[in-house]
């Protein structure tokens, strides 16, 4: 029987736990166990139908794992048994751990829609084999549907029609797309600039029947109307992966995530630690539980049990939900609380805007237009939440605001906040809309004292 004194069942955020166990225990032996041949960088999975041209080209490098000195096997864990402390493959290997780490996921939900098993209709499935018959069916297809307008619906339809002569629509049930991740005033840009490439959109629609004989010809609306199709994309969401936790008797907590505590421990075995989708996760902001799934939380979450494996060492401050994507060019982010998330929540709220160039002076060329909008609670003035849409530069303005976020710094902080700037870079110093719309903040908050 082969042994480690690390085992790790998973993928990105299994990779991400075995290097941070491997940074802080130097001399411990570390085995991955992963399913797939090779693991797709998930979040680069809509760009596969485009920009970058093939699954092929958007993999996470096995390098990493040898450089870290972690061995690979590859295969599927179908057992694990707490008493032995061993997990048992498919092909009837047995590995025996001391301590061992779900990074087990997610897996798409498909929602029970008449037809939804025809041929064509395809969820988006994180597997390379799977996702490269997509890609090659792709190119034969005409009329493509995407249900779901969620940030991977968007990209993908964004994505698929580059280098493809395509009608593309996406069916959503919400009156704006994005609405689950952006207030509605980036939701309407967001879709207005998908829209500008000729993707159609609807929304307040489900889809209530898929079409066809064997294989999908179209879908029926809930308006009645019926839209032709060769190919369905399902972007509407994952569930954790946690069929083999339960197997192996560790609690189950919110909608089916594993019960771990602030160090990544499982509740049921100390010797059991989970990150990523398959584990649950608190709310930063209450303390509740939160479905929410980004590979910005499984590979903190996974930092954070690598390092807690034989000694803790971090704590998990909860989910503050960090997110950007692009649009037609036009990107987007948002992290913490949106408007609508903290209306939900009834906290009392003081709302800071800001505009401008991300360039000084704005005629640089490929200067982009940038908005920002900040939240902070009206008691304290401490940022629960921002939103930025512009150019380039806004995937890395929204971590700053996570990382503001996550200090809990106040409007005054932020309006002392000393940020470097270039001509060519970044908004100007006059100008930077962040610490502007937090300057804004400052006197409703004030008054509100
Ligand atoms: C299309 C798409 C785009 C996304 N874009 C973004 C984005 O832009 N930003 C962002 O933050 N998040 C994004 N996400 C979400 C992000 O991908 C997930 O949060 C992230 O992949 C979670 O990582 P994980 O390691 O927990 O799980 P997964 O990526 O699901 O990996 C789990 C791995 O475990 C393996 N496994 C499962 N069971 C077993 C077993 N029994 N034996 C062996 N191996 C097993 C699986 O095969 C898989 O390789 C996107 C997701 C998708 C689908």
């Amino acid at each position: 029987m082969k042994k480690a004194d690390v085992v790790v069942l998973g993928g990105l955020s299994g990779i991400t736990a075995g290097i941070s166990c491997r940074r802080h225990y130097p001399d411990k032996k570390i085995i991955l166990i992963r399913k797939e041949g090779t693991v797709l960088i998930p979040c680069g999975i809509p760009y596969i139908y485009g920009t970058v041209g093939g699954p092929e080209n958007n993999v996470i490098p096995d390098g990493l794992l040898e450089s870290n000195g972690i061995e690979l096997i590859r295969g599927e864990a179908i057992e694990v048994d707490r008493e032995k402390k061993t997990v048992v493959m498919k092909g009837g290997e047995i590995i025996g751990y001391e301590k061992l780490v779900f990074a087990t996921g997610s897996v798409p939900l498909v929602p029970p829609i008449p037809g939804i098993d025809k041929e064509n209709v395809y969820p988006v499935k994180k597997e390379f084999e799977y996702l490269s018959e997509v890609h090659s069916h792709m190119n034969m297809v005409k009329d493509l549907v995407i249900i779901g307008g969620g940030f991977i619906g968007m990209e993908f339809a964004d994505e698929c029609r580059k280098g493809r002569n395509i009608n593309v629509t996406v069916v959503e049930a919400m009156p704006h797309c994005l609405q689950a991740a952006m207030d509605n005033e980036y939701c309407e840009e967001a879709q207005a600039k998908l829209e500008e490439t000729g993707v159609g959109i609807l929304v307040n629609q489900t889809v209530e029947a898929i079409l066809g004989k064997k294989k999908v010809t179209g879908v029926k609306l809930s308006s009645g109307k019926e839209l032709k199709a060769d190919m369905i994309i399902l972007g509407i969401g994952a569930l954790p992966n946690t069929d083999l936790a339960k197997k192996a008797g560790l609690e189950l907590g919110f909608r089916n995530t594993i019960k771990v505590d602030r160090y990544m421990q499982t509740y049921t075995d100390p010797d059991i630690f989970a990150c990523g989708d398959c584990a649950e996760k608190q709310s930063f902001f209450d303390g509740r539980p939160t479905g929410v799934m980004l590979a910005s939380i499984a590979t903190s979450e996974a930092r954070i049990a690598g390092a807690n494996l034989f000694s803790p060492t971090h704590q998990n401050c909860g989910a503050i939900s960090v997110f950007s994507t692009v649009i037609n060019g036009r990107a987007f982010g948002v992290a913490g609380l949106t408007e609508r998330c903290a209306n939900q929540m009834r906290a009392k709220i003081v709302i800071g805007t800001a505009e401008a160039p991300d360039t000084h002076p704005g005629g640089m060329p490929n200067s982009c237009h940038t908005k920002v909008k900040l939240i902070f609670a009206k008691d304290t003035g401490v940022i629960m939440g921002g939103s930025i849409c512009g150019g380039k530069p806004v995937g890395e303005m929204t971590n700053v605001l996570s990382a503001c976020i996550m200090h809990r710094m106040t409007a005054d902080d932020i309006v002392k906040f000393q940020m470097g700037t270039h001509p060519a870079l970044t908004s100007s110093p006059i100008m930077y809309p962040i610490v502007n719309a937090a300057c804004k903040a400052v006197i409703p908050l004030k008054a509100s004292a």
